[in-house]
Order: C-alpha cells, then structure tokens, then sequence
C-alpha cells in the first residue's frame, strides 16, 4: 500500500475515498513534480473492482441525498466550502506541486473559486424547483429531478476548478458522484475527500477513485449505473468516452480543447490589446481557453507585435512556487516532446519566430514565451492545439477576413477581440465559439453559460445549464 505523501508540511492520502472510506488497490502509480521532475510518491491505482464498488457506493447513497432536496443538502455543502477554505494552503502546495500551477493562482484565484463553486450552485438549487409555465389551458410546473450517480473525469491543468464546477452544481441538485482525478495531478482531489469527509457529508455521496484513464477511467465510464458521465479533457479521449457512453445511452457533457482567436481591429487600444496579449502566456499556455491565435490588422501589425513584445520579455519563467513567477513549467515530459515537435515543425515549414523559439534555460521543463508569424491556416501550428507557450500572429486587411480566419480551425472554444466597443463586439458575435470576450480577458460568472462548438465540446456549463445536464427535467402538467 503506498505511503501518505507529504507535500511540506501537508500529508496527502494516496488511497481512494469509497463509501466514507480511504481505500487501496494493489495497483499503484508514481507522481513526480513537473518543477523539477522529483518524485512526489505513489498513488493507488483503482482496478475495475474499486470503481464498482465506489459506483455502488454512489448508488446506495442516492436516495437519501436526493431526498434530502436543496435546502436540507445546503448545510452539508457550506460545511464542505468551508472545508475546502481550511485546507487552503494544502490544495494550493498540492496543485502548485504536482502540476506546476502558479502558486500565486491558487492563492487568489483557484481555491476561493473552488469554494464558490460549491456554494453558488448550493444556494441556486434552492429556487430549482421554482419554474412555472402558466398557459390558458394549464400549469407547468417544471421538475428538476436529480439523476443519480455521475461521473466527473478531469484534466491535470486545473483539477481543483474543474472538479469543483462540476461537483458543486451535481451535488446541489442531489446526485451522488465518482470523481476520477487526473493522473498527472492526483494530490488536490484527495484532499477534496478530506474536506468531504471532515463536511460530515453522508458516505458516498462524494467519492474518489485514483488512476489512469486506460485502467480506472476506462472502467468508470463503462459502468452502465452510471446516470451522467461529465468530462474535460481532450479530444481523443472524448471520442471514446462518447462512444462508450452512446452505449450504454449515458448522457455526456465534454469539455474539450481550443485554438482561440485574440484579434487585434484596427481602432484597438494596442497598449491594452498588448498587455493582455502578454498574460496568454500564464500557465505555459496549459490554459484551454487562452487566444492562442493573434489575428492582427496590418495597419497596426507592427506597433502591436513592439508592445506585445515588451510586455513578454518582462514575463518570469521559473518556479510556480515563487509568487512571482508569470511562467510555469509543463506538466510532463511527453508534453514537452509533444510541444518540441510543433516548434521544430512550424520552424521546417518557414514560420518566423518574433520571440522564444525555444527550451527555457530555467529547466528542463521549461519554454520560452513563443510567437510565430508566417503561418498559413492550413498549418497544423494554427490549426491544433499546442497546451504550451506556443502562440501564432496572422493579419488582415478587412472584418471579413479576420472572421474567415478566426473560423478556420475546427476548435470553438473562446476568443478575444480588441477595438473600439461596437466594431470589436460586432466582429466578436460573428465568431463561431461557446464565449468571447469584447476588449478583457478571463471575465467569468458561474451563472453564464461555458462550453465550446465542434471539437471544443458538446453542452454548456455554469448556472441554469450544469442543472438542466445533471437532473432529469420533467414537467408536471396540473389542467386549469
Ligand atoms: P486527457 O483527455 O488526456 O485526460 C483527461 C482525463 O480523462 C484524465 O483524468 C484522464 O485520466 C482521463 N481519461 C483518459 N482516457 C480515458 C478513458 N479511456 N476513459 C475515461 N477517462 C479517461 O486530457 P489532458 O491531457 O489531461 O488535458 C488536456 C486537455 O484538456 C486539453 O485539450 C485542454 O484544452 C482540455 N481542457 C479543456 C477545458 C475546458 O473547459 N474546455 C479545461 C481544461 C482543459
């Protein structure tokens, strides 16, 4: 059985959490640090028979949770955000630690946000049932019934967030959930189980199984008890969740990739467009809704790549650790080939490189901050996603083409546009994506909608759209 794992002074439980219980398996698998490749530990590794028993755990405590309904699951959950708050500076090592998120992110934007994310959609569940649809003939009164056990599989760039949107809104509207955490970055859901467990929610109601999506994800989705499986991550693996689920006729959410456009009109502010063109880079780019393609008018091509410059030779790569740092590393060692092939390639394929290019000299894991420029849109660096600080700048010459280009990936994700209110969001709602931003970045609500079109996912999150995914929606229809 492996070892508690220690991040400082934090220990960390490397077993599942089932029915209100830490659990092994047999099976282990080893954590390491992208900082700086140390090894973290080892984690158990859920087999087929884990999942089944965490699936029949979920099932069993359905009923009562459900029964509960919104206001008496509302105490249960408030325990749980302040559970999460107290183990703060844990959740924020753990992440910072096994998957190189900047500290300073955690701090003050992760870990509050996860525990908003519980307790938002505890305190909207209460008005779910609220939804009357008056006609001459009768009156609707529309149900929002939990579904059951739901599956919440997630990926290593941001476990905490992602988990938490997910299991916040599931858990209000009275499904039970198996949360598999991803394996690159196991450490933050265990201490989610922790935070469960010490909320007193009822065991089951919340569980975790570790592994890898071959073994422990593979049996998860396969589980035909399953009443929803909700997924981010990528683009293969969504094709055989989907086709999985298809199956077994398991409603799906996918959030999946992206290949943003962040366009530059004319009448921009090139000093804002710039600045905010610069924080693309956080995270390495490991970010899915970042603008990873600068589409620039040419009369301002110039002036906007001097500033963007500036603001980018003045970005810290180094240690997520360090508060300071702006520039993590990547994740993984595959992500760092799978990103140096796109370098050498876009290279081979007469790409000019405007800044980086290149391995960053702080690590082995590292990358300088990159932009490309003499692509053409078939390129595979303007039409896949990177996931690393590989960014690509085109130009235009009229509204027309910018939209052309900026719907010329099969991603569907976000997008920015900068320039003058009106002009940038009349070109914005010609994009074809789930979300863009009008002169900002990164402003989000849990009441709007998030989700992409066609590669980008399938279904929308947040507020009224994450309930109608995890309940069952019916209408009661009492004559007049
Ligand atoms: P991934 O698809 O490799 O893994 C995601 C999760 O799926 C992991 O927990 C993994 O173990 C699991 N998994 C893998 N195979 C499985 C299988 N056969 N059955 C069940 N589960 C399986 O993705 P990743 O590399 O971890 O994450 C990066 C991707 O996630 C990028 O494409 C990124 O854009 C995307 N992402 C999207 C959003 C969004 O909200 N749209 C947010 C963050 C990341």
């Amino acid at each position: 059985m492996p070892d508690t794992i220690r991040i400082d002074a934090h220990a960390i439980s490397p077993l599942h959490y089932v029915g209100g219980r830490r659990v092994g398996s047999e099976a282990a698998f080893e954590v390491f640090s992208p900082i700086d490749m140390r090894r973290l530990g080892a984690m158990a590794e859920a087999g087929p028979a884990v999942v089944a028993q965490a699936v029949g755990e979920a099932a069993a405590a359905f009923p009562a949770w459900a029964a509960l309904g919104a206001e008496g699951r509302l105490p249960y959950l408030k325990r749980f955000a302040a559970e999460i708050g107290a183990r703060a500076e844990a959740l924020c090592l753990a992440e910072s630690n096994d998957a190189g998120v900047l500290l300073s992110r955690m701090r003050h934007g992760i870990v509050p946000r996860a525990m908003l994310n519980i307790t938002w959609f505890a305190e909207q569940a209460l008005t779910l049932q609220d939804q009357v649809i008056e006609t001459p003939q009768a009156t609707h009164h529309v149900r929002h019934d939990p579904a059951g056990v739901c599956a919440i599989i997630t990926p290593w760039n941001s476990p905490l967030m992602l988990t938490t949107w997910k299991v916040g809104p599931a858990l209000a509207s009275g499904n039970t959930v198996v949360v598999k955490p991803p394996e690159w970055a196991p450490l933050s859901c265990s201490l989610l189980a922790d935070a469960a467990e010490a909320a007193g929610l009822p065991p089951g109601v919340f569980n975790v199984v570790q592994g890898s999506g071959a073994v422990t994800g593979a049996a998860l989705v396969s589980d035909a008890r399953l009443a929803r499986i909700s997924f981010t991550g990528s683009v293969a693996t969504a094709r055989t969740i989907a086709s999985v689920a298809g199956a077994n006729l398991v409603p799906v959410s996918l959030e999946l990739g992206g290949k943003s456009p962040f366009i530059v009109l004319p009448d921009a502010d090139l000093d804002a467009a710039a600045a905010t063109g610069a924080l693309m880079y956080r995270n390495a780019t490991q970010v899915c809704l970042a603008g990873t393609r600068f589409l620039v008018h040419e009369s301002v091509r110039d002036a906007f790549v001097e500033r963007m410059r500036g603001h980018v030779e003045k970005l810290r790569v180094g240690d997520p650790r360090d508060e300071a740092t702006e520039v993590g590393p990547i994740i993984h060692p595959r992500q760092v080939e799978r990103i140096a092939g796109y370098l050498e390639r876009a290279r081979a394929a007469g790409a000019e490189v405007l800044w980086g290019g290149g391995r960053h000299e702080f690590g082995e894991l590292y990358f300088q901050p990159t932009m490309f420029a003499g692509v053409e849109q078939h390129h595979e660096i303007v039409q896949e996603e990177v996931f690393g600080p590989v960014l690509v700048l085109q130009t235009f010459s009229d509204d027309a083409e910018a939209i052309v280009l900026a719907n010329g990936v099969d991603y569907g994700l976000g997008g920015v546009c900068y320039g003058a209110e009106d002009h940038a969001r009349a070109v914005a709602e010609q994009v074809r994506t789930g979300f863009i931003w009008v002169n900002a970045f990164g402003i989000r609500d849990l009441a709007a909608p998030f989700g992409g079109r066609g590669k980008s996912g399938v279904g929308r999150e947040g507020g009224a759209w994450s309930f109608d995914f995890f309940c069952d929606v019916k209408d009661v229809v009492v004559p007049k």
